[in-house]
């Protein structure tokens, strides 16, 4: 526990005892009588998200931990009201989005008030000048893409849960998108921020995100998963739509080749939309899967671009000509336009990992000098588990390095019936592959963030530098209520 950790009210109360339903009396009056839900069926449906361990415990016939009660505000005061009903009686807190997450970020692992932030999904106005658009953070991604596509513009933030997640959880996890490698994550397309802290105080980041009035208040809470305050009206930037978006696929002989190329097109400072690069045994499961095709045995690279078709043209000739000295087959723009209309098809039924395999997306990010030699050591480590395989695709490109999607999979008759076994192989297998992650210079985590999952592992991350991030938490937090258990808080 926490050292700040004090005690925080019994919420069993809350169901059972004359004090606990003065209380919920209390949240009924922030936000409705009927936004309060006190029901198993509003709980069990709160206390799993898409992380492996609540998915398999609940398969195999287990409880999960239930919030004690689900609320449901509207606006940025009802989330004020909740706050410091919660901060007076120190009872936990716990913000939801869409429970897409992977990594046990909104599990209410403490009980306390689950806030589910879906009612609040205005959008509050599309600036054409600023080029910006401000909504509420309950709002689903992709309800906020079709709010403007219409209109001639895109959030340019397209990942593949934009039909389950929201942006408030974008933001809370660090989200990424598809058109990274050109428009940025979300923090880089944060522009200004409302949000309700601990204690229930309003407050808003500066009106521009370059300035140089101190640090960057909108970094503090972008990523901070919810451990420092509800993220509660986000203003982000908005792209008028290119006039051309062209792809173009080759394979190479190996993952090393493909991976330089990936490289010496960002060296280029060609600008692409986006590169993503498959090593030998994800082209099989994925690209020959997904496109029905068979391929020569490789490693696939997909790239695009967009804007004025001048340069796209341009952009595109000087990629091409980068993959072709190395590259065993170009695929041509055909295959790139293929990969693009299914992109997010990778990451649904019947293409996705799921139940009865164990599982996980290790999200590995690291400089270009580091990251080939991390995927060979997490790979070699990762298969010495019985039945265990590793499988990765290279997603998010930057100027200094890339994001590596690495997968395990254990095979069904490898996961133990019982669950408890079977959360203590799954463990095992994550912290001996983040451990070697870090010893060979990589950082735990690019876009999916850490949550309950890898919060054991930021106090190796950081060293003394997580003193850094505990003392900010327990200046707003003292008392630990915002979303306990995550982050290593
Ligand atoms: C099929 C699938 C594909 C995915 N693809 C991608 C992808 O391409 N890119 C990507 O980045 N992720 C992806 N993810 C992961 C997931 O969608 C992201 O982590 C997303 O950011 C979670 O958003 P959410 O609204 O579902 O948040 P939740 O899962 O509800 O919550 C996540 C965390 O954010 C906190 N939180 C939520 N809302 C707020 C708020 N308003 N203020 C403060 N804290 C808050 C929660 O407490 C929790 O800690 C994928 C997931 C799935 C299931």
């Amino acid at each position: 526990m926490p050292a700040h950790a004090v005690n925080k009210i019994n919420m069993a109360e809350l169901n059972h005892n004359y004090r606990g339903r003065m209380i919920i009396s209390e949240l009924e009056d922030a936000v409705g009588i009927q936004n309060v839900r006190l029901l198993d069926v509003d709980k069990l449906p709160h206390s799993v998200d898409y992380y492996w361990i609540p998915r398999m415990w609940v398969d195999r016939g287990k409880k999960p931990v239930y919030p004690d009660c689900v609320v449901y505000p509207e606006t940025t005061e009802q989330v004020s009201k909740v706050m410091r009903i919660a901060s007076h009686y120190r009872i936990p807190v716990t913000p939801w989005g869409g429970g897409s997450g992977s990594q046990g970020g909104a599990l209410p692992v403490e009980g306390g008030i689950v806030v589910d932030l879906k009612r609040m999904n205005k959008v509050l106005e599309l600036n054409t000048k600023a080029n910006t658009i401000t909504a509420q953070a309950g709002i689903i991604q992709q309800h906020l893409e079709w709010e403007i596509n219409d209109k001639g513009y895109s959030t340019m933030h397209l990942p593949a849960s934009i039909g389950c997640a929201t942006l408030g959880g974008y933001l809370a996890h660090r989200g990424t998108g598809v058109l990274s490698t050109k428009y940025g994550k979300i923090e880089d397309m944060i522009v200004s921020m409302e949000v309700v802290l601990p204690n229930g105080d309003i407050i808003n980041t500066l009106p521009v995100p370059r300035n140089a009035a101190g640090p960057d208040l909108n970094q503090f809470f972008v990523g901070a998963e919810g451990t420092l305050g509800i993220i509660t009206t986000a203003t982000v930037k908005v792209f008028e739509h290119p006039e051309c978006r062209m792809f173009n696929a080759f394979l190479f002989k190996n993952m090393h080749d493909s991976l330089e190329a990936g490289r010496l097109i960002m060296n280029a400072r060609l600008q692409p939309t986006v590169i993503r690069m498959y090593d030998e045994p994800e082209t099989i499961h994925q690209i020959e899967r997904v496109f029905g095709t068979k391929l020569e045995k490789g490693s696939f690279l997909v790239f695009g671009f967009d804007g004025e078709k001048e340069i796209v043209d341009y952009q595109m000739k000087k990629a091409v000509e980068i993959c072709e000295a190395t590259a065993i087959q170009n695929l041509g723009s055909k295959f790139g336009e293929q990969w693009w209309k299914n992109k997010y098809k990778f990451y649904f039924p019947p293409y996705c990992l799921d139940l009865p395999q164990a599982y996980g997306t290790m999200d590995t990010v690291a400089t270009y000098d580091k990251i080939e030699n991390i995927y060979w050591k997490m790979k070699t480590t990762c298969e010495q588990f019985p039945g265990t395989r590793f499988i990765a695709h290279f997603s998010h490109w930057y100027d200094w390095g890339c994001m590596m999607y690495d997968r395990f999979i254990v095979d069904p008759a490898f996961v133990p019936e019982d669950p408890d076994e079977a959360i203590r192989l799954y463990q095992q297998i994550w912290t001996e592959c983040i451990r070697v992650c870090l010893d060979n210079g990589g950082v735990i985590n690019e876009h999916h963030g850490v949550g309950l999952k890898l919060g054991y592992m930021m106090q190796e991350q950081y060293g003394p530098a997580f003193q850094v991030l505990s003392a900010l938490k327990k200046a707003l937090d003292p008392y630990n209520i915002m979303n306990p258990g995550k982050m290593g808080f």
